[in-house]
């Protein structure tokens, strides 16, 4: 269970909420979770990435010192964004790895169950769905390794851009997990196999840091954006 948390709130400086443009001040604190007013709800009874003890935090007129607040108003926007981008690379990996796992369990499966007088890796149908998995497996590689250079080097990496990469991966990822748990067939909905729990955890991950659809919102605003201001992507440009 966690003793700090990282918190990204909004802040008023003296000043408001908001600049001129209409944009949030905010902070970035690490707030020790035993300070007093600081109380927490019972964990959250999930569908999905049940280990992780998520719940509600209250703050009851809680004063935090100055020493933990790691982005004010100078730099708030910039780690504001970094933050953002790192969990978004995180998200990728993970997502290649969980549909990683369920891949080679369908794949270790397919190749012990026999059904109509023979393994069903033996199976056209079986191999071409493999085949279509895997090369949806390699592509989520490909992205989450892009978007992991993307972050770390570009001079001016965009927490949109990689928000685009975690929603590409995460939802690739849980077709190949879906159609990893339907090569199962029955079984694959019990206890018995590791693969109902997989499931389950790439669900939790549509909606975790940032909902897909949202996120490849960001992406096209982001898109929209760079073409009308810089006429990216125009053939006049
Ligand atoms: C496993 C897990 C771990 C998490 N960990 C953390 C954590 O560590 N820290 C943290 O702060 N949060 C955490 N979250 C919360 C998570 O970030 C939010 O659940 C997520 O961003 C979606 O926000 P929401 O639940 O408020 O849904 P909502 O924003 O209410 O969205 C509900 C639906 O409405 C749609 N919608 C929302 N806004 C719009 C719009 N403007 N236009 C059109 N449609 C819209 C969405 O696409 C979605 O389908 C976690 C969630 C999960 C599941």
């Amino acid at each position: 269970v966690a003793q700090v948390a990282l918190m990204d709130i909004a802040a008023d400086y003296g000043d408001g909420f908001f600049d001129d443009e209409g944009n949030a001040y905010g902070c970035n604190i690490i707030m020790p979770l035993d300070l007093p007013g600081i109380s927490r709800g019972k964990p959250l009874e999930k569908i999905g990435k049940r280990p992780l003890p998520q719940g509600e935090i209250y703050f009851d007129n809680v004063r935090v010192p100055r020493r933990f607040a790691i982005a004010t108003q100078e730099d708030y926007k910039i780690k504001h964004a970094m933050s953002w981008a790192h969990a978004g690379t995180a998200m990728g990996h993970v997502a290649t790895g969980l549909a990683r796992a369920a891949y080679e369990m369908a794949l270790a499966y397919v190749s012990e169950r026999v059904q109509g007088g023979t393994n069903l890796s033996k199976l056209q149908l079986t191999q071409f769905r493999l085949g279509t998995m895997g090369a949806k497996l390699e592509a989520i590689k490909a992205m989450a390794r892009h978007v992991a250079m993307y972050t770390r080097l570009s001079p001016q990496p965009h927490p949109y851009f990689t928000a685009s990469g975690k929603a590409f991966c995460c939802s690739e990822m849980f077709t190949i997990v879906n159609e990893s748990l339907q090569l199962f067939g029955g079984v694959g909905l019990t206890r018995e196999y590791p693969i109902e729990k997989l499931l389950r955890d790439a669900r939790a991950m549509q909606i975790e840091d940032g909902e897909t659809n949202i996120l490849f919102m960001h992406f096209g605003y982001l898109m929209t954006q760079l073409h009308e201001q810089q006429g990216w992507a125009s053939s006049q440009a």
